[in-house]
């Protein structure tokens, strides 16, 4: 499947600036130049503990921050560069829902009208944008003769979250990045969510970007997964393989953080430990040395590149992947 939407490179460094003259003293180094594509049709789920970068990609792909290098092309067009894709239209067919639904909406105005704002905002009448957002209140499982004049106070979560989808759809997307979308929402809610989600995607073409800290919620959706660390990707492959067999230490770790569905299967890893070290200073090397369990004298003299070990489909960033077996071996040449 063609790519929808392309980065090479995309970098953000935080600046902290200290001291009486507010000088930069440090730089946070929240995306550390990162490349990746997201193909049509399909749900990439992107993964890692907070503090990993998840949520500041979205936040550069959208623009709402800007990056300090990188080129992101969608659908074949440079993103705001000359003869490309302005980053308004961009944003227009990137659309965004994220956790905190409560505050995304105006808490003054009527739900449908929230809906209909984007709309109206680029010249669709105000009937109109309000018959659509009736419409579009259907689409996402809410009567609009109940649900349409409600205030977002007078909603459960998971009616707020249908709310963001809904108007997320108004602006006629084809592509949305949901960060956290559902982690805030009770399992059995979440569930009803994240199914809404599968079918509106179906029925629309769309194409996701699902971030969130849960493994078992990003396994169930993505077609593909990515693996975040301090800033950079260290795994990325089908969602099936890198669960099955994952590549990288630190994927295997996460994995196996997660609560045991069967208390008697037997870990072949530890849990990762500890928290991430400080992005400000990241370890040199491979970032993940400083946990790893099978770290070596090279893990922190080199940064290992992502590399496909047989698979070009499924790469990982270590020193000592070895596809064939799953386990870590040190390969030689
Ligand atoms: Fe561990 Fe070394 Fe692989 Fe990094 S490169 S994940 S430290 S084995
Ligand atoms: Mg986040």
């Amino acid at each position: 499947r063609q790519p929808l939407l392309t980065v090479q490179g995309l970098k953000k460094h935080f600046p902290i600036r200290g001291g009486i003259f507010g000088r930069v003293s440090a730089r946070v180094r929240a995306v550390d130049g990162i490349s990746f594509a997201v193909r049509k049709g399909e749900t990439l789920g992107i993964v890692g503990e907070s503090g990993c970068g998840k949520s500041t990609v979205a936040r550069l792909l959208m623009r709402l921050i800007m990056p300090d290098a990188g080129e992101q092309i969608f659908d074949g067009d440079a993103v705001g560069e000359r003869g490309g894709i302005s980053v308004a239209e961009m944003r227009r067919q990137v659309q965004m829902v994220f956790q905190d639904s409560a505050s995304s909406l105006n808490p003054r105005m009527p739900v449908q009208n929230s809906i209909a704002f984007g709309p109206i905002a680029l010249g669709t009448r105000q009937a109109e944008a309000i018959g659509m957002a009736r419409e579009l209140l259907v689409k996402v499982g809410l009567n609009p003769a109940l649900f349409g004049g409600r205030y977002p106070h007078e909603l459960s979560g998971g009616q707020k979250q249908r709310i963001n989808i809904a108007r997320a759809l108004a602006m006629k997307p084809r592509m949305i990045i949901l960060d956290e979308a559902v982690s805030a929402l009770d399992k059995s809610v979440e569930a009803q969510v994240l199914n809404l989600l599968q079918a509106l995607k179906r029925d629309l073409n769309l194409t996701y970007i699902f971030i969130s800290h849960d493994l078992g919620v990003v396994r169930w959706i993505s077609d593909r997964v990515m693996v975040m660390y301090l800033g950079e990707v260290v795994e990325i492959g089908p969602a099936d393989a890198l669960y099955a067999s994952p590549r990288h230490p630190y994927t295997r770790a996460l994995l196996a953080s997660r609560p045991a569905l069967d208390p008697d299967q037997r870990r072949e890893e530890a849990p990762v430990s500890g928290d991430p070290p400080n992005p400000i200073n990241p370890p040199a090397g491979c970032r993940f040395h400083t946990r790893c369990p099978h770290a070596e004298a090279v893990c922190s003299a080199r940064a290992p590149m992502l590399s496909a070990g047989g698979d070009d489909a499924h790469l990982a960033a270590c020193h000592m992947q070895d596809p064939s077996s799953g386990h870590s071996q040190a390969l030689r040449h």
